[in-house]
């Protein structure tokens, strides 16, 4: 899915060395909104809190760029070692109520959300384990729909499967063929060039290597040698 910008001018901290270690999923507490909504909201007056996404059930718009510091999970204390502003993603689900006051998402809106922390685990190299609430770093109850273990193991079962399935995704549409050694990653190529040099392929321009044997070739030369 395509991803809105509309960067607010003054909700954020910049930084030149920002690492993303962390994705802190939030909701809004709001009846309805939208992600255009809130992007305005928070776009040029100071509200002292921000996210890096708000995420509806029609959209995604990023509001604070990865790389700078968006106020979503900042507090006096933590109950997490680790997570704060300054190593996460800050991602807000809008929310809805239903006839009995309680909080919900739409579908939709789960549905885009794990589409974009799947992305973003890609990019950034972040495990599923790194996905957290902003419960988990700080105890506030958010996001409420979130809160209940099991809805949360849900919620981290689509991604985990929408991970796998993105990545098998990514093999098909590439199908990697890495035919001499300046294609082949950085990973396995102290190992190709090994192979090559003791004249393993017949011809160093047509290797014809795919991920999973270079994955073989690279585990073989770390334990067998
Ligand atoms: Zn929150």
């Amino acid at each position: 899915m395509e991803i809105k910008q509309y960067l607010t001018t003054v909700n954020f901290t910049p930084s030149t060395n920002k690492q993303n270690k962390y994705i802190v999923i939030h909701y809004t507490a709001n009846d309805g909104d939208t992600a255009q909504g809130n992007a305005n909201y928070f776009h040029s007056i100071n509200r002292n809190a921000s996210a890096n996404y708000f995420v509806d059930e029609n959209e995604i718009i990023q509001v604070v760029p990865d790389n700078y510091i968006a106020w979503h999970c900042g507090a006096k204390t933590y109950v997490h070692p680790y997570c704060r502003n300054t190593n996460s993603i800050g991602i807000e689900l809008c929310s809805r109520k239903d006839s009995n006051g309680n909080y919900y998402f739409k579908d939709e809106t789960v549905k885009n959300s794990i589409e974009l922390v799947c992305d973003l685990m890609k990019k950034y190299d972040i495990p599923i384990d790194n996905v957290i609430r902003h419960f988990d770093v700080t105890g506030k109850r958010c996001p409420e729909p979130l809160i209940e273990t099991t809805a949360w193991e849900g919620y981290k079962t689509r991604l985990k499967n929408e991970f796998l399935g993105s990545n098998l995704d990514d093999n098909k549409e590439g199908d990697n063929l890495y035919q001499n050694i300046n294609e082949v990653p950085e990973w396995a190529k102290n190992t190709i060039k090994k192979l090559t040099d003791k004249g393993c392929f017949g011809n160093v321009n047509k290797l014809n290597l795919t991920d999973e044997m270079l994955r073989v070739f690279v585990i073989m030369d770390r334990y067998i040698g």
